[in-house]
């Protein structure tokens, strides 16, 4: 019950990742996937009608946003099934009217997120029947392929950008910064805007699944304090607004936090802000998380479950950060990026690691 006297439907997240299928048609050596790497066995995957009945139940138990995404989610044979049914459901949404809180009950907000190859008008025409946001992934422009390993073009998913606007649907650029793309990193971000991507999405690469193995992909700590303005001035340029998905440890975001433009998180969302059903029907706290916890199922006895309360409770701050006057706004970084790094989701971030004999807060000088 909130402090209006409103129902919540339950303890769970408001927002799902559903994990439609294990497959995907690029190869990208920043892919965080955790069957890429090996920490999961990819187990049966579960057949549209199991979607859609761990689709109704999570809607039932108050879940008001659902978000498609792979592997590549295009390639789930009945994909478009499975989104339909998303559609035809009534969430509850909790808003605020008035200075109250009010329950509307109205279709779950859904997102699509592909890689884009197999991109298509049809793919358009479902986003703008339902309103879906539509994220393409985006990892440069000239190192784009490289990045992928025999993926499409950064042509081809400009082109879907295009194609997208045109027919007035919402789109995110996904774009994955890299030591190997962050000198193309203005022009990434401004070729997305041009080609009408509605909004950005920054990702840090964190090492997990592939991307354990591509490790020369790290960012120094230096470019990651800088890429936030590098993406600011473009969006101040083009007048328009982006976001970091990957958090933050407030030591190295200490000076971008407030940039107009761009936002960016110093706290970890897994459990919090939402969670993710895997391809077989696992639950996890993160899409980068390798720890499967319990099947959707059994989702109501997640309550019981030590690592998901050592998400929900935030009782992961690594030792290295226990006494730090910022502790109150800050995880350390990102959670799983440590446990898949370091063996546990209380160690240090690896963007961090080095500098744990550093004084707290570690803001490391210019
Ligand atoms: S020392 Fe740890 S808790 Fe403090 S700001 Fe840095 S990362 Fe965050
Ligand atoms: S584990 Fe937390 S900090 Fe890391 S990517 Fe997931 S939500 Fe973000």
């Amino acid at each position: 019950m909130n402090e209006t006297g409103t129902c919540m439907r339950s303890f769970l997240p408001s927002t799902a990742v559903l994990e439609l299928t294990y497959k995907c048609n690029h190869a990208c050596r920043f892919c965080s996937c955790p069957w890429y790497g090996g920490m999961i066995k990819p187990g049966k995957e579960m057949s549209v009608d199991e979607w859609k009945q761990c689709i109704t139940e999570l809607c039932e138990a108050g879940i008001t946003s659902f978000a498609f995404t792979g592997g590549e989610m295009l390639l789930k044979d009945g994909w478009e099934d499975i989104v339909h049914h998303a559609a035809s459901l009534q969430a509850y949404h909790y808003e605020e009217e008035d200075g109250a809180i009010v329950c509307k009950r109205k279709r779950p907000s859904l997102f699509l997120l592909s890689n884009g190859k197999i991109m298509s008008d049809r793919v358009l025409d479902i986003c703008k029947m339902y309103d879906a946001n539509l994220s393409m992934s985006l990892p440069g422009i000239t190192t784009f392929e490289q990045h992928t390993c025999g993926g499409t073009t950064p042509e081809h998913v400009l082109d879907w950008f295009i194609r997208a606007k045109e027919k007035g649907v919402r789109t995110t650029a996904g774009i994955t910064v890299t030591s190997e793309n962050y000198f193309e990193l203005y022009e990434t971000v401004a070729a997305a805007l041009l080609a009408g991507a509605t909004t950005i999405l920054m990702n840090r690469f964190l090492p997990g699944g592939r991307g354990l193995t591509h490790r020369e992909l790290d960012l120094t700590t230096e470019q990651i304090r800088e890429f936030p303005f590098t993406v600011e001035k473009v969006l101040a340029q083009a007048g328009r607004f982006g976001s970091v998905g990957t958090e933050f440890p407030y030591c190295l975001a200490h000076d971008s936090r407030n940039l107009k433009h761009l936002s960016l998180n110093t706290t970890c969302g897994a459990a919090k802000g939402f969670f993710v059903v895997g391809p077989s029907g696992m639950l996890r706290v993160c899409n980068h998380s390798p720890r499967e916890l319990v099947h959707w199922k059994q989702w109501n006895t997640l309550m019981e479950h030590p690592y998901w309360r050592q998400f929900i409770f935030k009782d992961y701050l690594p030792d290295a950060c226990k006494g730090c006057t910022f502790s109150g706004q800050c995880d350390g970084g990102c959670r799983e990026a440590a446990h898949v790094c370091h063996g546990s989701p209380t160690a240090a971030d690896p963007a961090l690691a080095a500098y744990t004999e550093l004084p707290l807060p570690r803001i490391l000088p210019n």
